[in-house]
């Protein structure tokens, strides 16, 4: 069995854009509109000679009703079903309210969680993303998805210990 990584974290922050580099495909849907992808999406990653299977989401805020609900819903299911679970954050606006219940919820599970403060291209990266040690859910990791920037270094600290 392949480990399973579940992307967590409220619209926008570049789930998407990290699942579609994962999996070198356009097949997310990435978008500047917040929270598109509606479902839980798989794909099989091999980056860099590492294979697992990532699971894309919709995102969870918190405090969701109707479509939102669904979404949330889902996102909590990928993460019950996920070896590691990865929190993505935007550097560039920090902790919002959405944030904040997300980690109120991953707080509750039982279930490595690592901070992943996305967007650190062309910002202070060691600053902007210092706040989110805030929400106690450890070492705080910095990519730019985009760019395939920290990913590599990322996965190995991550996966190798599975
Ligand atoms: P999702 O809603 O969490 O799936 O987010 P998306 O992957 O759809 O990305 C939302 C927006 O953030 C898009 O406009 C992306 O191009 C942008 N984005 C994603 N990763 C990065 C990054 O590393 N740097 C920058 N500057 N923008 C990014
Ligand atoms: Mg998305």
């Amino acid at each position: 069995m392949l480990p399973v990584v579940a992307l967590v974290g409220r619209p926008n922050v570049g789930k998407s854009t990290l699942f579609n580099r994962l999996t070198r495909t356009r097949d997310a849907l990435v978008a500047d509109f917040p929270g598109l992808t509606r479902d839980r999406k798989y794909g099989q990653a091999n980056y860099e000679g590492m294979q697992f299977i990532v699971v894309d989401t919709g995102g969870i805020s918190g405090d969701e009703q109707g479509i939102d609900a669904e979404m949330a819903q889902q996102s909590l299911l990928a993460v019950e079903e996920a070896d590691l679970v990865l929190f993505l954050l935007d550097a560039r606006t920090g902790i919002t309210a959405a944030d904040q219940g997300i980690a109120r919820h991953l707080r509750l599970q039982n279930k490595p969680v690592h901070i992943v403060a996305n967007k650190v291209d062309g910002i202070d990266g060691d600053s902007e993303s210092a706040e989110f040690y805030a929400l106690a859910l450890g070492e705080v990791h910095q990519i730019a998805a985009a760019h395939g920037r920290g990913i590599s270094q990322l996965l190995q600290n991550l996966l190798y210990p599975l």
